[in-house]
């Protein structure tokens, strides 16, 4: 049976979002449905409903910090049942037979995964949507557990703020003596200042905004730089091992490459795009320094960074929405007004 299914979707990158109603496939064997209870708001929703990164497939029903209760399972789904709460984040598929996917890293899939919005289901071809809806389904093995005892709402954005910076910490070995920066502080930088500082880090936030100190103290930085502030920036010289970059727009890291010590990486995760101005290759030289990339992160660290968020009692700071109040939450996010993550209440999705 088709499941019938009411959203908010962007019918072209210039106009609102708006109620959508459509099916979504019939469930497969290894399939979970999913009542949606709670979707965190990404900055990526955003880009991709007004095709900031271009390829975007309209309509889009965004949303890929989804949480939910289990309503059925199919016959062959042997770790999930009716009632569990369960989430999903931005990928509902991938090859599984290819070197990142045996890796667990799926979201480096030779053949591209499925992401869970603005994709295509590799088996009927029809388009993915997001979690902007009070129904999704997905195959078992790109469902997540989320962790007794964690507030769901303020869980939902682990399952891509929380998955999109652990991954980068995980991969550099962050942990006790490690001198981090994070550079940003909206959804994925408050998420990257707790959970560095949960792995034992020393963290520093660079931030435009004066105004968020005290709040990056409470978040975990033990110390803020203000990025415009040349002699701040100087005092940071030669220190941090990582740098996680946030900041969605095109902006002159430049400034940033000296603070990294020798051997030091800067990690962007929130800029797809062109780097502008010039990149001087000055530091990568003379502090055999390095600029590289991550994409979100694998289900199995997924899951490992949610049980790691259950021990320690991480969540997300939120501030709760409800569905027709998307588009002012956009305009918000624009103006760095958050703190530090909008979550919508699926409940008051009305037709
Ligand atoms: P967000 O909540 O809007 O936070 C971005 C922060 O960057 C802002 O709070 C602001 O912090 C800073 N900023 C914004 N505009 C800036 C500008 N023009 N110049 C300098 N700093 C600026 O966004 P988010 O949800 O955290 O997402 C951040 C980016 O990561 C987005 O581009 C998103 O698409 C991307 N993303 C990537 C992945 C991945 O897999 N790599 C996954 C999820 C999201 P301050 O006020 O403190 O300066
Ligand atoms: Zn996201
Ligand atoms: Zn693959």
């Amino acid at each position: 049976m088709t499941i019938k299914v009411l959203g908010y979707a962007a019918q072209s990158s210039k106009v609102p979002l708006a109620p959508f109603e459509f099916t979504r496939r019939d469930p497969r064997d290894d399939d979970v449905v999913i009542e949606v209870l709670y979707c965190g708001v990404c900055h990526s929703d955003l880009h991709q409903a007004r095709n900031d990164w271009g390829g975007s497939q309209y309509p889009v029903v965004p949303g890929h910090e989804v949480v939910g209760r289990v309503t059925s399972v199919g016959k062959g789904v042997t770790q999930f049942k009716v009632g569990d709460n369960v989430g999903i984040g931005c990928m509902v598929d991938s090859c599984r037979v290819c070197k990142p996917c045996q890796q667990g890293i799926e979201q480096y899939c030779e053949e591209g995964c499925v992401q869970t919005y603005n994709g295509f289901d590799r088996h009927d071809g029809l388009p993915t949507y997001g979690g902007y809806s009070n129904t999704i389904l997905a195959s078992e093995d790109f469902i997540l557990k989320m962790p007794d005892g964690l507030d769901l709402k303020a869980a939902a954005p682990l399952l891509c703020a929380g998955i999109t910076t652990w991954a980068p910490l995980r991969h550099y070995n962050v942990g006790k003596g490690s001198k981090v920066a994070v550079v940003g502080l909206g959804g994925l930088g408050h998420m990257a200042l707790k959970l560095a500082h949960a792995l034992g880090a020393d963290v520093t936030l660079f931030t435009r905004s004066p105004g968020k100190e005290e709040d990056a103290r409470r978040l975990g930085a033990q110390h803020i730089v203000i990025s415009s502030d040349e002699q701040q920036m100087q005092a940071v010289s030669g220190q941090f091992d990582l740098i996680i970059d946030t900041v969605p727009y095109e902006h002159d890291i430049n400034p940033y490459m000296p603070t990294l010590t020798l051997d030091g990486t800067l990690v962007f995760v929130g800029l797809l795009g062109d780097i502008t101005p010039v990149l001087s290759t000055l530091p990568l030289i003379m502090g055999r320094r390095s600029v590289t990339g991550s994409a979100i992160g694998g289900i199995k660290e997924t899951q490992e960074m949610l049980d790691f968020c259950g021990e320690h009692g991480i969540v997300s700071d939120v501030e709760m929405i409800k569905m027709p109040q998307i588009n002012d939450a956009y305009e918000r996010m624009i103006k760095s007004d958050v703190k530090y993550r909008f979550v919508i209440e699926m409940d008051s999705l009305q037709a």
